[in-house]
């Protein structure tokens, strides 16, 4: 989210420091599956429209940054598929593909909702996991968390408006004095985009008065990186929270448990294990692949689940820029450039849902008893 946010002040010209506590992709983002899963196409609403928007502006704004780059985010539009077991989900899928049919556009492009008796490639889910068949969704994408992180510093490595400093700590904020106090000194500044991942709930629950819970909170996942011999064009495979995501040079990330409870953040167990072996049972092909990774991180969910952007309510020049929680991937360039746009006073070409606002997830807290 930061380094988006860095991105859109380089094209604006706006001049910028990027703080960071450690090194870029020391936090969620520094993971390893990348999937970007739309939300289903039922029951549409702005905040389904944003996610489509963002999801079909982001291959744009990716084979921009890789041509001045030079640098792969290991980005393809694969599609996702789901294995349906029983009868009645794909009747249930049947009315979702007539909902994408209505609402999975942008401008000439459609995106589908297929439901199929078979998988439309081979060897991949076991046909016997989908006694009534598949659904292969069009829209769905993945990106190589990693690789898409080197493609933005590398961008901002030779930017001219925007500096970046690793290593500094945001200690406190004093967004009334314009000061943030950090473990290398004090930084004055005019506006501030707080996009600390989860660590920016605790930064903004101090500057929130009358507040009665915590604005958010992390929720651990767990992922792991296998070697297998597959094509990286497969689609995603998503079942009941189990994600198998091929990416380049035949790796294939498998995700990710959600713990809201967790003795130490950074390390892997049991969870995975099970995952990892519901996932070569969805795929056989996975059966012999070498776990390569694993990994886990601390995803920022806000307490609404919506991301967390805008101008803080009480304080208007500290401008919230997370809660991504489990899509952040696909949203983070769109609510970079609002967040950005709001801190320069700009208009933005696109609505925000209200939702997403921190001045609607600050209302909630406030009225809960
Ligand atoms: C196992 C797992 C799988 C996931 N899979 C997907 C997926 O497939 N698709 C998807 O879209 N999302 C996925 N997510 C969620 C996604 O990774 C997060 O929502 C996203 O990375 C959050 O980005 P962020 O920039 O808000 O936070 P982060 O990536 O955590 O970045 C915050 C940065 O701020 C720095 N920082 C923190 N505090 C301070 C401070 N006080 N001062 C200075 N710097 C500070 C940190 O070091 C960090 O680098 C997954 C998450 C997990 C854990």
């Amino acid at each position: 989210m930061g380094l988006w946010a860095a991105v859109h002040a380089e094209r604006l010209g706006i001049q910028t420091l990027l703080v960071e506590a450690s090194h870029f992709g020391q936090g969620a983002s520094g993971g390893l599956l990348g999937a970007l899963m739309p939300h289903m196409p039922d029951k549409w609403s702005d905040k389904k429209q944003f996610q489509l928007d963002a999801l079909v502006s982001l291959e744009d704004e990716i084979t921009a940054l890789e041509a001045m780059t030079g640098l792969s985010a290991g980005y393809r539009r694969a599609g996702r598929l789901i294995p349906l077991p029983r009868p009645h989900l794909r009747q249930i899928a049947l009315g979702h593909s007539r909902d994408a049919e209505a609402h999975w556009r942008h401008g000439e492009r459609r995106f589908h909702w297929h439901v199929l008796d078979a998988a439309p490639v081979e060897d991949w889910i076991d046909p016997s996991l989908a006694e009534s068949g598949f659904v292969y969704d069009t829209l769905a994408a993945r990106v190589a968390p990693r690789a898409f992180l080197d493609v933005l510093h590398k961008f901002l490595a030779g930017a001219r408006h925007v500096r970046l400093a690793e290593g500094a700590t945001v200690e406190s904020l004093d967004p009334d004095r314009g000061l943030a106090r950090t473990n290398e000194g004090d930084i004055a500044f005019g506006r501030a985009i707080l996009a600390a991942g989860h660590r920016s709930f605790p930064i903004l629950d101090e500057l929130t008065e009358g507040r009665k819970s915590s604005l958010g909170q992390p929720v651990k996942g767990q992922a792991a990186m296998l070697k297998a011999d597959v094509d990286s064009g497969l689609p995603v495979i998503f079942r009941d929270g189990l994600y198998i995501v091929p990416h380049e040079k035949g790796l294939v990330a498998v995700g990710s448990t959600s713990e809201n409870r967790f003795d130490d953040p950074m390390s892997t167990d049991g969870q995975l294990d099970d995952l990892l072996a519901a996932a070569r049972i969805m795929a056989p092909v996975l059966a012999g692949a070498e776990v390569m990774e694993r990994w886990a991180g601390l995803r920022p969910k806000a307490v609404d689940r919506d991301p967390m952007v805008g101008a803080h309510p009480d304080h208007p020049s500290l401008i919230a820029l997370t809660g991504g929680f489990k899509v952040s991937f696909g949203l983070a360039h769109r609510l970079a450039e609002a967040a950005v746009r709001e801190a320069a006073g700009m208009p933005c070409r696109f609505k925000l849902p209200l939702s997403f606002t921190l001045a609607s997830h600050i209302s909630v807290i406030s009225h809960k008893t």
